[in-house]
């Protein structure tokens, strides 16, 4: 709870300043046998003290006047002040007002800090709360996302047999029946198998994307882009040669992430340089540069490109622009390069003109020292 620093009211200061002086006037008298008869002024400065920590500089300066006024009055010429026998009115009188001014300021200054404290402790106390609040709802969240994934993925994977199926009962109904069928049956038919086969590909991206969005990051590991890029250029060989694709590969670096997630990711962006290519003889350029704590990456074609007012839009789930062009995708191709830059602290973006061609660029964490040399002894000690 907030302590609330409440100054003490004008007339109980005074009253608590008259009080202390009239306790000091009478251990003055108390104490005077002592000291030959004469009144030492120890106590109204202790008084004067008092008076100012308790009320401020005001109380402090009345209980000087008020001291004086008692010690006139009561021990006319016959007091001291601590040791000095001469001018111990002045004297007092210079110390009481001191000592008023320092305690009452220091009395205001305590006043402000105690007040800062409570201020901070109070915002400190709702800086937790909300953070606490924060930690729940993100835990809530992050419990119903791994929750949608696992449906996700059961549903994705118990579709996987009866689609299957149905492709292939519906060829074989179609074999066994050709005398009988009409073309238009068959064609039928054959419709069916391609929507079969188109489902069978969505269902396998979803798989991929639901196995590369779980769990965290991919930790320490370290991966060759080079190699990365050569395995998936090698599957890639039947669309690269059909399309006569000029692949262009500058020097690769290694970086922080697991191997199987940077195959998605090239596959993809360089499956779609591909696909996505016009009129032009298809010419891909896979580069990456250096940015300090991070390797940039570049995926560069010369087909159809895009409008740039969907950059951000074609990274979403089943998001796709050329849909209608003849162009078959599943839409989720970005939306799993996106998963796996970003788990692993990197950023994933396009630049691209109409029929310019694209870029895309993505960043990734570069692997430290130590890390490198333990994978490097790790893979020359492989048989
Ligand atoms: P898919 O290719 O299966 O449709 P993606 O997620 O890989 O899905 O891509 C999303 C959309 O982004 C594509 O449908 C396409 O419109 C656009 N796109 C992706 N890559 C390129 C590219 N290299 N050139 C032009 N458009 C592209």
């Amino acid at each position: 709870m907030a302590r609330s620093v409440v100054p003490p009211s004008g007339v109980k200061s005074f009253l608590f300043s008259f009080l202390f002086v009239l306790i000091a006037v009478v251990l003055t008298i108390a104490i005077k046998p002592f000291f030959s008869g004469r009144a030492p002024l120890v106590f109204f400065a202790i008084a004067v003290t008092l008076a100012a920590a308790y009320g401020g500089t005001v109380a402090g300066l009345f209980a000087t006047a008020l001291s004086i006024g008692a010690a006139l009055l009561l021990f006319q010429d016959r007091v001291f002040s601590l040791v000095v026998a001469q001018s111990a009115y002045t004297l007092f009188a210079v110390l009481g007002i001191a000592i008023a001014l320092v305690v009452g300021k220091l009395r205001q200054l305590n006043a402000r800090l105690t007040a800062t404290k409570d201020q901070l402790e109070g915002a400190n106390r709702e800086l937790k709360l909300a953070n606490e609040k924060l930690a729940q709802q993100s835990d809530v969240l992050w419990h119903s996302n791994e929750e949608l994934q696992r449906f996700a993925y059961g549903l994705a994977h118990d579709l996987h047999n009866p689609l299957r199926s149905i492709g292939a009962l519906t060829d074989l109904l179609v074999a066994r029946n050709a005398g009988r069928l009409d073309e238009s049956s068959k064609e039928c038919g054959r419709m069916i198998s391609d929507g079969v086969k188109r489902m069978e590909t969505m269902i396998r991206n979803l798989l991929d994307y639901a196995a590369a969005a779980g769990g965290g990051d991919d930790g320490e590991v370290v991966t060759e882009s080079k190699s990365v890029v050569d395995r998936v250029l090698e599957d890639l060989r039947f669309a690269i040669e059909t399309s006569g694709t000029i692949v262009k590969v500058g020097a690769l670096p290694a970086v922080c992430v697991n191997e199987a997630h940077l195959v998605q990711v090239f596959s993809n962006l360089i499956g779609n340089a591909i696909k996505y290519r016009g009129a032009l003889k298809p010419e891909v350029q896979i580069s990456a540069s250096d940015q300090g704590a991070d390797w940039l990456f570049s995926v560069k074609d010369n087909g159809i490109g895009l409008d740039m007012q969907y950059a951000k839009d074609i990274f979403g789930m089943f998001k796709r622009l050329h849909n209608s062009s003849g162009y078959e995708g599943s839409g989720v191709g970005l939306a799993l390069c996106k998963v796996v830059i970003q788990r692993n602290s990197g950023h994933i973006w396009v630049e691209s003109q109409p029929g310019k061609g694209s870029t895309f660029f993505f960043t990734l964490p570069k692997p430290s020292a130590e890390l490198r040399d333990t994978s490097r002894s790790f893979l020359t000690a492989r048989p």
